[in-house]
């Protein structure tokens, strides 16, 4: 998780915990834990959505926009996999 992470439209802030569900095979998973891809099925999302349940504003960015920031760092130090 990256302290920095948030929606780029409401800086709803996530926590540590898999507040999402894959939209391939449904099981619960951290849009951050790696890189919006999925531990169960590998299904790569490349969006990311703002959980209206824990109070975000419901609307899907680019997954890189959630770093703000920090994407153009992340694509230098190449952690992007698959
Ligand atoms: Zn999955
Ligand atoms: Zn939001």
């Amino acid at each position: 998780m990256i302290e920095k992470v948030h929606c780029p439209h409401c800086a709803w802030k996530p926590s540590a915990e898999k507040l999402w569900h894959c939209l391939e095979c449904g099981s619960d998973m951290d849009m951050f834990d790696n890189l919006g891809r999925c531990n169960n099925c590998g299904y790569n999302h490349d969006k990311t959505y703002c959980p209206e349940e824990y109070d975000g504003c419901g609307l899907s960015s680019p997954h890189l926009a959630w770093y703000g920031e920090f994407d153009e760092g992340l694509s230098k130090l190449n952690i992007i996999r698959g």
